[in-house]
Formats: C-alpha cells, sequence, structure tokens
C-alpha cells in the first residue's frame, strides 16, 4: 500500500517536475510560491463569503493569479525559460507578485492592511536567489506600486481610502519594506561572497591536490602518487589474474648534462625527456617521476615480453636525434631495468628487482634495457 503511493507520488512528481533536474530545481522553488498564491485564493474566497470584497474584485485577482501562475509554470516547464539570463525567471516572478499583491491591496480595501506584509515575505524569497542590486530594485518596485495604488484609491475613492490614514500605512509599510530590501541585498551579498570564496576554495585545493601528486618541474605523477597508484594496480592485478610489470628508467650520464650545459639546460633535458616518453605510452601505462633523473613506467595487463617491446620502442623513440628537435645537445639516453610483478608480493619487492636490473643495465654499457 505504501509502495503503490509512493509510486503514484513519483508518478505526478514526474508529471509536474519533468525529468531534468535543473527544471525540478526551478519548478520546486515556483511551487513554494505557488503555496502562497493558493492559499490567498482561498482568502478571497472567505473575502468574498464574509463580503468584504465584491465578486467582480475577487474574480479579477484569482483569473489575474491563475492566467500569470500557469505562464510561469508553462515556461519553466517546457525549458523555455532556459534561453533566459536567469532561467529560474525569479525576478520577473517576484515583480509579478509585487503586481498582484499591489492590485489586492487595490481591490480588496478592507484587508488591504496585510498586504505590505506580503511585499515583504516576497523581498525575503528574492534574498535567496536575486543579486544584491536585484533585491534593492524589487524593493524600490514595491514602493512605487504600492504609492500608485495609493494614490490611486485616495483620489477615486477617498471615502473609502481616507487620505490621511492612508498616508500613515504608506509612509510606515515605504519605510519597512526599504530596510527589508536592504536587508535581502546585504543577505544577498553574503550569499554571493560565500558563493565566490567556496569557488576559490575548490580552485586551491585542486591545486594543492595537484601539487601534492605531480612533479613541478616535468608535470609527471610524482613517487608518492605511484606508489598508491602500484599498490592498487597490484591489488587489482591480484583480483583478475592479470600481469603488471614495473620498469625503473635513469637518465645516462646525466651529471654531465649539468656540469657542460647548466643545471637549468638539465631541468629543459628532464622536461624533454619526459614529453618525448609520454606520446609513445599506451592508455592506462603510467610514467611517473621516481626522483631526480629517475622515472618509474607501470605497465598494467602487460606480460613481461611485450613490456620488453614497450621499452626498447622507449629507448630508440629517445635515441632518434628528430624527438629533440632544436635541442640536439640536451639529448640523452636511458637505462631501464624491467620486472614482472608476482602474485601476493609486496610492491617493494617488484621495485627492488628492477632496480637491482637497472644497476645491471649501467654496468653492461648504459642505453639498454635489463630484464629481472
Ligand atoms: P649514470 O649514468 O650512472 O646514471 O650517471 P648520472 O650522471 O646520470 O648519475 P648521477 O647519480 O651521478 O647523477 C645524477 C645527476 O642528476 C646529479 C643531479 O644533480 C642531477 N639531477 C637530479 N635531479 C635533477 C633536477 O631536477 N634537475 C637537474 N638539472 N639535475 C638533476
Ligand atoms: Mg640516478
Ligand atoms: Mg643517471
Amino acid at each position: 500500500m505504501g509502495t503503490l503511493r509512493s509510486g503514484a507520488r513519483r508518478i505526478l512528481a514526474d508529471a509536474l517536475l519533468g525529468s531534468d533536474p535543473k527544471v525540478r530545481l526551478r519548478l520546486n522553488w515556483f511551487f513554494a510560491g505557488a503555496a502562497v498564491y493558493v492559499l490567498s485564493f482561498f482568502l478571497v474566497l472567505l473575502g468574498l463569503w464574509w463580503q468584504l470584497t465584491g465578486p467582480v474584485a475577487a474574480l479579477a485577482l484569482c483569473l489575474f493569479n491563475t492566467v500569470g501562475q500557469l505562464l510561469f509554470y508553462c515556461a519553466l516547464r517546457s525549458g523555455w525559460s532556459a534561453r533566459l539570463h536567469d532561467p529560474a525567471m525569479t525576478l520577473p516572478q517576484c515583480m509579478y507578485a509585487i503586481v498582484v499583491i499591489s492590485l489586492a491591496y487595490a481591490l480588496s480595501p478592507p484587508v488591504r492592511g496585510a498586504m505590505p506584509m506580503l511585499m515583504g515575505l516576497v523581498l525575503m524569497f528574492g534574498a535567496l536567489v536575486l543579486s544584491p542590486s536585484d533585491c534593492r530594485r524589487l524593493g524600490a518596485l514595491s514602493v512605487m506600486a504600492l504609492a500608485l495604488v495609493v494614490l490611486m484609491g485616495v483620489v477615486r475613492a477617498p471615502a473609502v481610502f481616507v487620505p490621511r490614514i492612508e498616508i500613515i500605512h504608506f509612509l510606515l509599510s515605504a519605510a519597512v519594506l526599504l530596510a527589508i530590501a536592504h536587508l535581502a541585498g546585504k543577505l544577498s551579498e553574503l550569499r554571493e561572497l560565500q558563493q565566490s570564496q567556496k569557488a576559490e576554495l575548490r580552485v586551491a585545493l585542486e591545486k594543492v591536490h595537484l601539487l601534492a601528486t605531480h612533479d613541478e618541474l616535468t608535470g609527471l605523477p610524482n613517487r608518492r602518487q605511484v606508489v598508491e597508484w602500484l599498490v592498487h594496480e597490484e591489488r587489482r592485478a591480484r583480483r583478475q589474474e592479470m600481469p603488471l610489470c614495473v620498469s625503473l628508467l635513469d637518465i645516462d650520464h646525466f651529471k654531465n648534462v649539468n656540469d657542460t650545459l647548466g643545471h637549468q639546460a638539465g631541468d629543459e633535458a628532464l622536461r624533454r625527456f619526459a614529453s618525448i616518453l609520454m606520446p609513445a605510452l599506451r592508455a592506462g601505462d603510467v610514467l611517473a617521476r621516481w626522483g631526480g633523473e629517475e622515472f618509474i613506467l607501470l605497465l598494467p595487463a602487460t606480460p613481461l615480453d611485450e613490456a620488453a617491446r614497450v621499452l626498447e620502442r622507449l629507448r630508440l623513440r629517445c635515441a632518434d636525434r628528430s624527438s629533440w628537435t632544436d635541442r640536439a645537445e640536451l639529448q640523452v639516453s636511458f637505462s631501464a631495468g624491467l620486472s614482472a610483478h608476482v602474485a601476493g608480493e609486496p610492491t617493494q619487492l617488484v621495485i627492488a628487482r628492477a632496480d637491482a636490473a637497472l644497476y645491471q643495465a649501467k654496468r653492461s654499457g648504459r642505453n639498454r634495457l635489463e630484464i629481472a
């Protein structure tokens, strides 16, 4: 029974609000405002029953209300409002509400004292969504609309809209409405400040994360990041019974580059080394800076013989003079040690074996690959 009711509620909500989450959010706000319109509809009926308002005025108010609300609902529900600068149409909806309330002030004199209070509610509603300047503009519109209906009432029916009482009503209401508009503007300013601080914080966090996980010089992932990935890859390899290879790469005689061309040229050689190797990697392979002029290559789901072919391709690419374009003097070679991960062994062991193989590659003459 409960699930039947919740199912029916969901179908009704889908029909009224649609499936687009943005449209649903806008319509949720719309219905919050519409609830006040529905309440005022019943109050108009009560006013009619108690003869506080005439049938023509009541009909005019209800019609104006209903047509306006239907138009706003259609504009929001159909997605038409998405083309507007403010797709939620908050300012037009608030302005419309101010006009309706002013009309109610003119059409139901005995209860007109409650109307400025409703205007205040509209202004507070705006504070949650409108910009600070729009909040203040809405406040000015409320006071002007009130002035207009007061003036019309006083001129057309001074017996009902007694001028002295109207002036006091108006002055007090205008002061309160302007104060509310000012406070709404302040709230809106605070909201905007909070949003921009949140955006700044998000950017700063992304930067901190990038700095913590990447090497600044080459832009490659750093040692900390690759150790994390290696543990993750090792678990995955074990779960899926896939091979995983690890290789350590060390640039040959790199000290010479620094000694002969300077430290800055050495930095540039490291940057270029990374950018020469990167495009030759397959999706899923990870090249990271292990430290100094040493790099680590993770080759997930790769058997040892295929990993050796990948490294040989990288070595040849590095040895190709054209890879170094206009800075031929920076060209370096590398030696590499390659090791396959054995299921269940700690990740330090596979790295240690790759390191031993690298040492062997250095001893055997450099610019070569040794397999552990
Ligand atoms: P081998 O072939 O045995 O590896 O010789 P190598 O000269 O490459 O090795 P060695 O360990 O003697 O020297 C590594 C050099 O790399 C020394 C160090 O100053 C330099 N180096 C490490 N990190 C950087 C860096 O970020 N920038 C620059 N420019 N040089 C670096
Ligand atoms: Mg080294
Ligand atoms: Mg070296």
